[in-house]
C-alpha cells in the first residue's frame, strides 16, 4: 500500500481499510485479521487518523511455550505532525512520558503510512507478559508443560505420598 499523501486527503475526511494482513510484522503470521480501519483528517500541522483494530493474534506463551489465541480489539486517535519531537531537559522527561504524548507521531514526510501505523497500535496492545491462561502452571524440569500428557514426571513430583515414599513410611502395609 502507497502512503497517502496529506495533501490527498480531502476536506471531509477520507476512510481507508487496510485490505490483506500483508502489514503484520512477520513473528506474527497467522493471526487472523478480522479488519483494520482507519479516518483520516487534516488538521492544523498535520493530519488527526482514528482507527480501529480487530483481530486475533497467534502469541507464545512466556511461561509455557505453548502458541495460543488471544482477541484483540481496540480504538485508537494519533496526531500525525512532521517534524521530530522538540528537544527534552530532564525536568520535562516526566511530561514527555505522559500518555497524550504517545499520541503524537512524528513523520519525516506529509503522508501517512498506515501500515507503519498499523503495527505500531498493534505492539501498544500486545500484552507485557504473555500468559495462555491465568493459572498456566509453566514448564515442568522434563521440558513439557507441567500438568500435559506429554509430562510424565508430574506424579512423582505432585504426590504427597511420593514424597512420604522417599522417607520409607508409605505403603508399607
Ligand atoms: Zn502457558
Ligand atoms: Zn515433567
Amino acid at each position: 500500500m502507497e502512503p497517502i499523501l496529506f495533501v490527498n486527503i480531502p476536506d471531509v475526511g477520507l476512510d481507508v481499510d487496510l485490505a490483506d494482513d500483508s502489514w503484520l510484522p512477520a513473528s506474527f503470521h497467522g493471526s487472523e485479521v478480522a479488519s483494520v480501519s482507519f479516518f483520516l483528517q487534516r488538521q492544523q500541522g498535520g493530519v488527526h487518523l482514528t482507527g480501529k483494530m480487530e483481530l486475533v493474534l497467534g502469541l507464545q506463551c512466556d511461561r509455557c511455550l505453548d502458541l495460543y489465541k488471544k482477541s484483540i480489539s481496540a480504538e485508537f486517535s494519533v496526531d500525525l505532525v512532521v517534524g521530530e519531537p522538540a528537544p527534552t531537559s530532564d525536568d520535562q522527561v516526566e511530561y514527555i512520558c505522559s500518555a497524550a504524548d504517545l499520541d503524537t507521531m512524528f513523520v519525516e514526510l506529509p503522508q501517512v503510512d498506515l501500515p507503519e501505523v498499523a503495527r505500531q497500535q498493534l505492539y501498544l496492545q500486545l500484552p507485557v507478559k504473555k500468559i495462555c491462561e491465568a493459572d498456566c502452571p509453566g514448564l515442568c524440569q522434563c521440558g513439557e508443560k507441567k500438568g500435559s500428557t506429554a509430562c510424565t514426571c508430574k506424579i512423582i513430583i505432585d504426590s504427597p505420598f511420593a514424597a512420604l515414599a522417599k522417607l520409607g513410611v508409605a505403603g508399607t502395609d
